[in-house]
């Protein structure tokens, strides 16, 4: 099993990425999930409450958002829980009926709690930090930007490549700029990654991933330090 989450402002493309990536794996004759940390708020709003983003949008957001802060009060972990309860049970039926590989997309990560679960040994998501680039975003003033479930995503924006790695634990940082067809190429070529059993994370191959020029002082660094390590002198074979 493999899950992909991606966190980011947003509006910054997390699920036109997802799509591609679900293409991208479907191609491959895997089985895709997406499964959004939302998605027991949202069944349980329309399953318990009757209300959908179809039927009747403003009270579906409104509800989504009161009764999403009010389980998050009594308990930080109460959605979370739940999301990991229900992939659990959707894996075992999973592995009953189907020999091929299978693909879980997270779409929405949002909470510090959530980074933290899809970093656990329980999962061991890879996880993608998507930054919109110079592409601009709709709404970008807009005031739900303001909302809690954004004030994370929003501060991650600003935070330096490196820190994402190496503080919150994001494996790649996307730079969802580019064209549509880069960005499917880029989907084919990161689930490639995926499944490789000895994928290689040099300059080059990590900037395709993150879809950005490769750094040359980074490269020039890897070149150095291959090149330091060829002993001077071969042993003789003979
Ligand atoms: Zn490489």
């Amino acid at each position: 099993m493999i899950i992909i989450g991606l966190s980011g402002k947003a509006r910054a493309g997390k699920s036109k990425l997802c799509r591609e990536l679900y293409n991208a794996a479907e191609k491959l004759g895997w089985d895709v999930f997406v499964k959004p940390f939302a998605g027991p708020l949202k069944q349980y709003v329309a399953n318990d409450l009757g209300y959908t983003k179809d039927n009747n949008p403003d009270k579906y957001r409104e509800h989504c958002q009161a009764i999403g802060a009010e389980k998050r009060k009594e308990n930080p972990d109460h959605w979370v829980s739940l999301w990991y309860k229900d992939m659990l049970d959707e894996r075992k039926d999973e592995m009953r009926h189907s020999m091929r590989p299978a693909l879980y997309l997270v779409d929405d990560v949002r909470y510090n709690n959530e980074i933290e679960i899809l970093k656990s040994n329980k999962v061991k998501a890879t996880l993608l930090f998507v930054k919109h680039g110079l592409r601009d975003i709709e709404d970008p003033c807009g005031e739900w930007r303001s909302h809690e479930s954004e004030r994370i995503s929003n501060k991650l924006e600003t935070e330096k490549e490196e820190v994402l790695k190496e503080i919150y634990g994001f494996d790649f940082v996307v730079h969802n700029d580019k064209s549509e067809e880069q960005i499917t190429h880029w989907a084919n070529v990161f689930i490639n990654h995926l499944s490789s059993n000895d994928p290689c994370l040099c300059e080059a191959c990590t900037a395709q991933y993150e879809m950005r020029a490769p750094d040359p002082d980074k490269i020039d660094a890897e070149l150095k330090k291959f090149l330091d390590d060829i002993p001077e002198e071969f042993p003789d074979d003979e």
